[in-house]
């Protein structure tokens, strides 16, 4: 990194956003950066509201001018300048994607490859058959007739009559055309001969009572080998000919003897046609589920829908037809469609006495479905149910087969039925689909190609092939390509989006990113590392705000910001290498790095009590393997392994949603996927603290979560000024109308859409941006307003309030677990996920219940200098110690080494995961050899 000169770094002079304390920062362009220190120290205000917002700024001055209207009103960062700036892209965790369909697939733009290569190289395979469907070109037609016919042979080329009434119209068409020849298609196929019919002369008495039904003659041709000339003379004619005959032509060969008899004849069609189907040519839009083209017309392209549903209709796939497999036709009522239906089956060679479920998808189908003419299949039977619903016996009877399901058209696969005959390798795009990302990465990697088509594919498979590679880089090898983009987590889809970013390789621009470390086990992280270095290499530079020690490590160039949170942070403590960073003498990362400064591990453990337990029997979600588990109460239990391994399955959908159908009364009742789930009676109440937002409106905040502005109103509605206008708390409200502002009720922002971009939230003109209308904002108590108390940090808050114990009582929490920097009304959607899941956790603290809770924490410590995961883990004790239950997901090997009791479930991702690996404590852990997360927390207990 020697010798850059000016021209090599961004300069940023006076930062001063937000608490940062006015400092100078050179960075260096094209390397790794990683932003740390305390949490509220103003690592954001730096990387994402100083830099980025100023990067996207003058993006937009670039834009266009409905663009460029909103340019002054976006808050400009401030800072005296900066320097350098390249086009800047934030990769957050936050601003998930909005389409309800968008998948892992379509998210990544694999999807978009996809497409093209199936409309470009896709096989249609009939489903009857199982052959593939080809489909004759004029290029094919010259090439078969050139290759096939020995050299010098002569043929007609022809193709069958328009079929049009009359014979004198018929003539006068033809002759209009230039067609003067005929050939009598009865002479031709009952005696082989080939008998010409001159339209140019008067019609012979035999000729044909109808001539429509005869072929046209076209061109007579030579075959001449390898002769270019001849070749696209014969494409030529077959081409007019595939119009003139709507697609059939048939080359007719004369034997060498007697031109009149036929030797033998060649058929050609350019539709696409076998086994009586007939097939649609593959086109890109056909494999879009969001296109009418492609969308399956039963569920428009959502995979499930709501209807009949085989499951209800067959729930005995054991029985055999004449048993009643078919449920719906089992009654006195229905017994003559069931004879119906069973006469069917035989005339179709279905075996009525087999179970249903070894049935052929063939007979199922017809059975079904029906054979498209006399019988009408079930659905017919069903069809006949809704026509004839005015009767409640009818109506009664289908409803019970009615659920909502994987649409039982497309079998979940959202497309038409003409995108899933076409395959590539052997797979349609909908098993694709179905795929792993590191099974669809083998997949391709092996797929056998003719050479045409691999000349065909090449980009188009090399784009497909990069991006998995990417996926499976940052980890995610065990998602599937149709996983919808909703049910990832945070961290999941931050690294997706990181991958797609590599995929479409911008170079010389400015990314940020936030903690991309989330929900990665340490075994992984160097993965990651690996990822943003090749970022870096192709010209990029790229800012990390991160906490972890190997990423720390990893980088170029290190800013390290404190030494608090709020006010008392915002100050550059180092910039420079790592080296540079652990002999500093006031940076505390350094110290952490070097080993000078650390958590340490707890002198004592709490021993589980085995008897007192939560005992879950044949877990069974996701790819959870029937697990048998154990949860020690009033302990702090850590679940953890590798990314995918099946810890949230675990956790939430089935420790926590079980403890929720024992201890809550809940409708409808969920059916949670275990066999059993005993548990011990001294708990009484669960609660999960995770990241989901504390509210999707900019009307939540932090003091109200905490409901501390219940009092802080009060406090408001009785000072002597409300009381001269009797003005009550809820006037102070931005909730319900009355004293707020009434253009953005409440909100402080408006939303404007913004084409092609993301949404801009902008300050209300109305009340620029304080919520509240002029009225209330001429109350003061101490001298500040309700907005400017707002305004506060929870720290100065703490200071203004200090004669009101109560609420000092509850807002104290939050500033025990580093939360002492957040302004008390920070609207919700601004926080990030790791804030919100603390104001959380403050919030059990500021009511300890005085029974037992069973918590369940995700991620607790993401956004966590190591400074405040010790206070995390403080306040873990603190709820432990009260004789609550703590469970932690984490990945975090300091609270990791704090933990009483470990569940390692792995050994890997997705399906190779969802066992036990190890369970034991963090000393117990460490002795087992498969344990991924054992071998990475052995040094950390060995060094205390
Ligand atoms: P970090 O990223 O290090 O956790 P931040 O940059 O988010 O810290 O916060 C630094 C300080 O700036 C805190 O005191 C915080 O309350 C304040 N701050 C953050 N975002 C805003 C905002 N949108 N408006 C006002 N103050 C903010
Ligand atoms: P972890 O929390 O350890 O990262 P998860 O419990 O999220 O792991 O995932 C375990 C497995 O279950 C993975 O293969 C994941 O892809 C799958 N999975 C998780 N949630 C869903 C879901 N909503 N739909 C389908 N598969 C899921
Ligand atoms: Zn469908
Ligand atoms: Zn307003």
């Amino acid at each position: 990194m020697a010798h850059l000169s000016p021209r090599d770094y961004i300069t940023i002079r006076g930062a001063r956003q937000h608490n940062l304390k006015g400092f100078d920062l050179a960075l260096p362009k094209r390397r790794l950066v990683v932003v740390t220190g305390p949490s509220g120290s103003g690592k954001s205000s730096l990387a994402f509201d100083t830099i980025f917002a100023e990067g996207q700024r003058r993006y937009m001055e670039s834009l266009s001018s409905y663009a460029r209207q909103f340019l002054e009103r976006m808050d400009k960062p401030d800072v005296d300048f900066i320097n350098g700036l390249a086009p800047a892209i934030a990769i957050e965790q936050r601003g998930l994607s909005k389409n309800p369909r968008s998948t892992v697939a379509t998210q990544t733009e694999i999807y978009d490859h996809l497409r093209l290569l199936y409309a470009q190289i896709g096989k249609i395979i009939s489903p009857i058959s199982g052959r593939e469907v080809t489909q004759d070109t004029p290029r094919s037609v010259a090439n078969t007739l050139q290759n096939s016919l020995p050299d010098g042979t002569r043929f007609y080329l022809t193709f069958p009559a328009p079929s049009i009434g009359i014979n004198s119209l018929f003539i006068d068409v033809l002759k209009e055309k230039g067609f003067h020849r005929l050939i009598d298609r009865s002479v031709l196929y009952e005696e082989e001969k080939i008998r010409l019919i001159d339209l140019n002369e008067p019609l012979p008495d035999d000729a044909p009572k109808y001539l429509c039904s005869s072929l046209v003659l076209f061109d007579r041709l030579v075959v001449r080998k390898g002769d270019d000339k001849t070749t696209s003379r014969v494409a030529d004619s077959a081409e007019l000919a595939f119009r003139e005959g709507n697609g059939d032509c048939f080359a007719l060969i004369p034997s060498a003897e007697s031109r009149d008899v036929l030797e033998s004849r060649l058929t050609f069609c350019q539709r696409l046609e076998l086994d009586g189907m007939e097939f649609a040519k593959p086109h890109p839009k056909m494999f879009s589920f969001t296109s009418p083209l492609g969308a399956c017309r039963s569920c428009n392209g959502h995979g499930s829908s709501k209807g009949v549903t085989e499951a209800l209709a067959v729930p005995k796939p054991k029985l055999s037809l004449s048993e009643g497999a078919l449920k719906p036709l089992e009654g006195s009522s229905w017994s003559s469609f069931k004879d119906e239906m069973l006469q069917f089956a035989k005339k179709m060679r279905i075996n009525t006495e087999v179970p249903y479920e070894d049935l052929s998808k063939a007979h199922r189908h017809v059975l079904w479905h029906g054979d498209g003419a006399r019988y009408k299949g079930l659905f017919g039977f069903f069809q006949h149910l809704e026509r004839f619903s005015r009767t409640k016996k009818n109506r009664m009877h289908r409803a019970r087969f009615i659920g909502f399901g994987k649409c039982f058209q497309c079998n979940g696969a959202r497309l038409c039925e003409d995108a899933l005959y076409v395959q590539v390798g052997g797979k349609h795009i909908g098993e694709v689909g179905e795929m792993t990302i590191q099974e669809a990465k083998d997949f391709f990697d092996h797929l056998e190609l003719s050479r045409y088509d691999q000349e065909a594919s090449e980009i188009l498979l090399h784009e497909i092939r990069k991006r998995l590679s990417f996926l499976i880089d940052v980890g995610l090898d065990y998602i599937t390509l149709g996983r919808l983009s909703e049910t990832l987590s945070g961290g999941e889809s931050q690294r997706i989006r990181l991958a797609t970013a590599l995929g479409s390789a911008l170079v010389g621009a400015l990314y940020v990113l936030d903690e991309p470390t989330i929900g990665l086990h340490p075994r992984d992280t160097l993965r990651l590392v690996e990822i943003l270095k090749q970022m870096r290499d192709l010209g990029n530079t790229v800012i990390v705000v991160e906490h972890d020690p190997d990423v720390i490590r990893s980088a170029d160039h290190i800013v390290d910001l404190g030494p608090e949170s709020g006010t008392l942070g915002g100050e550059l403590i180092f910039q420079g290498p790592i080296s540079e960073m652990i002999k500093h003498k006031d940076s505390r990362t350094g110290a952490y790095i070097s080993g000078n400064e650390s958590i340490p591990v707890p002198k004592k453990r709490r021993r589980p009590d085995w008897k007192r337990v939560v005992d879950i029997k044949g877990a069974n979600l996701h790819n959870l393997k029937n697990l048998n588990v154990k949860i020690p109460l009033e302990v702090i239990t850590c679940v953890t392994g590798v990314s995918g391994s099946g810890k949230s399955t675990l956790v939430k959908e089935i420790l926590y949603q079980g403890l929720r159908d024992r201890l809550e009364i809940q409708f409808p009742r969920k059916k949670v996927p275990y066999r059993s789930l005993k548990v011990h009676s001294s708990i009484n109440a669960v609660q999960i603290v995770d990241q989901s937002p504390i509210g999707r409106s900019s009307r939540s905040n932090p003091v109200t979560y905490v409901k501390a502005f219940d009092v802080i109103r009060h406090i408001f509605s009785n000072t002597p000024q409300s009381k001269l206008h009797n003005y009550q708390p809820g006037f102070f409200s931005f909730n319900i109308p009355g004293g707020r502002c009434d253009e953005c009720n409440g909100e402080g922002t408006v939303t404007v859409e913004m084409q092609f971009l993301a949404d801009l939230h902008l300050p209300c003109e109305e009340c620029n941006g304080t919520r509240y209308g002029e009225e209330v904002l001429h109350i003061l108590y101490k001298g500040k307003n309700i907005h400017d108390v707002l305004n506060m940090t929870v720290d100065q808050a703490l200071e203004f309030f200090s004669d009101h114990p109560r609420l000092c009582q509850m807002l104290h929490p939050l500033q025990t677990i580093g939360l002492g920097y957040l302004k008390l009304g920070q609207p919700a959607p601004t926080l990030s996920g790791g804030e919100a899941q603390r104001i959380k956790l403050a919030s059990c603290l500021v009511r300890p219940a005085n029974y037992h809770v069973f918590y369940v924490f995700d991620e607790p410590t993401t956004g966590l200098h190591f400074v405040d995961v010790r206070k995390l883990i403080h306040a873990f004790e603190q709820l432990a110690d009260a004789r609550h239950t703590v469970v932690i997901i984490e990945h975090n090997l300091d609270t990791l080494k704090c933990a009483d009791h470990i569940i390692d479930l792995g050994p890997e991702g997705g399906a190779k995961g969802g066992r036990i690996v190890a369970s034991g404590t963090p000393e117990q852990i460490t002795r087992i050899s498969e344990s991924h997360t054992g071998r990475f927390l052995a040094p950390l207990l060995a060094s205390d």
